[in-house]
């Protein structure tokens, strides 16, 4: 029942002040030129869409309609060593040398304004706060609502609207300090989590499960051959889907690959990377709310049977803010102890499933 188990929300109005525009004089001009090019090419008008709006639309929501068992909290800023577990000074200190500028830092479109650092410190640090939480048994699960995210951003780079890779952050943080020895990251957007791929690639302390678009989807990394390397190999799992994959593909690979692969290493603590990008509304892999429900309950039994529960959850992309809203909603309701529905084939989107409605009218096999 909704209620019998506690969520601690992480959030801070701070994360809102990243806010890029695209009408403004962007460093360095080389890079600027590139980005209006791939601009242009597009046919419509173009806003950054990693805005602070989609953080709002979370919280309205869930004032809106609030949830029992779930308590909402601000965790304060990552520290520069904190951050640098998992990103190079040369990285970190480029980055806070941005601090009150605009720039662009990556031709991907990965841009900050005056306020993105304080905001992207208060993501890691978020992220930190989550895992301790749930680590010190303050909460049963608890779910970093933060911007901007991290996946894609590796340890020498931002990219991919990324700056920080919050999910590491908060991972390598469970490892320097609370005592964590193994660590299974769950990566569920749309997107492959390249950057946490590369952070904990030769590491055999950390699991990193990664089920994403196949290429050549952004970033076009993730194929299933890459098994991590030295004594980390074995240690990435990538299973790359296609565009339509759906709730099904994903619980299969959830049920066939995740749960025996987290049967193995044994973990005793679990992040998950949650996008929401995943959403049948929102760029690919056809998802409905009932499946982001299903493999939330999937990866809080995995917690239950493991390690007593301890789940954290961080928030990375999600661009259809109705289905990145009520995604989340979604989310917590089951973590604070909601019932799941079953899964039935919910086809691809509606225009085809109307398609094969229309074929299925056509030939009736009964
Ligand atoms: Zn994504």
């Amino acid at each position: 029942m909704i209620g019998d188990r506690s969520v601690t929300v992480f959030y801070d109005e701070v994360m809102l002040g990243h806010n890029p525009q695209v009408d403004l004089p962007y460093l360095p001009s080389r890079v600027e030129k590139r980005v209006r090019t791939i601009l242009e090419g597009l046919d419509f008008k173009w806003s950054y869409p990693e805005h602070p709006g989609r953080l709002t639309a979370i919280m309205d929501l869930l004032k809106e309609q609030p949830i029992a068992g779930v308590q909402i909290k601000a965790g304060p800023h990552a520290t520069y060593n904190q951050l640098a577990r998992v990103h190079t000074s040369a990285h970190l200190d480029h980055l806070f040398s941005l601090e009150g500028q605009r720039a662009w830092l990556d031709r991907d479109t990965t841009a900050v304004s005056p306020d993105s650092i304080k905001a992207a410190t208060s993501a890691a640090g978020n992220a930190i706060a989550a895992v301790e939480a749930v680590v010190k048994g303050e909460c049963q699960s608890a779910f970093a609502l933060v911007r901007p995210p991290g996946h894609h951003a590796e340890p020498v780079r931002s990219r991919g609207f990324c700056l920080f890779n919050n999910v590491a952050v908060a991972a390598a943080h469970a490892q320097a300090k609370l005592g964590c020895k193994r660590i299974l990251i769950v990566d569920w957007d749309a997107h492959h989590g390249n950057g946490t791929q590369d952070i904990f690639w030769a590491d055999p302390d950390v699991l990193f499960f990664d089920i994403h678009c196949a290429a050549p989807f952004y970033p076009g990394s993730g194929k299933l051959e890459d098994v991590g390397a030295g004594l980390g190999e074995g240690y990435t799992v990538n299973v790359p889907v296609p565009g339509d994959a759906g709730d099904l593909a994903f619980e299969k690979a959830f049920q066939d690959i995740l749960i025996p692969a987290a049967e193995r290493f044994e973990p005793d603590l679990i992040l998950v990377s949650a996008g929401f990008d995943p959403h049948r509304n929102d760029m690919a892999l056809n998802l409905t709310y009932d499946g982001f429900a299903v493999l939330t309950r999937m990866a809080q039994d995995i917690a239950d049977r493991h390690c007593d529960g301890k789940l954290a959850m961080v928030l990375e992309g999600g661009y259809n803010l109705t289905a990145l809203s009520r995604g989340v909603h979604t989310v917590l309701e089951v973590l604070a102890g909601g019932d799941v529905p079953e899964l039935v084939e919910c086809g691809l989107p509606e225009v085809m499933t109307a398609a094969e409605f229309h074929r299925d009218a056509f030939t009736d096999d009964d």
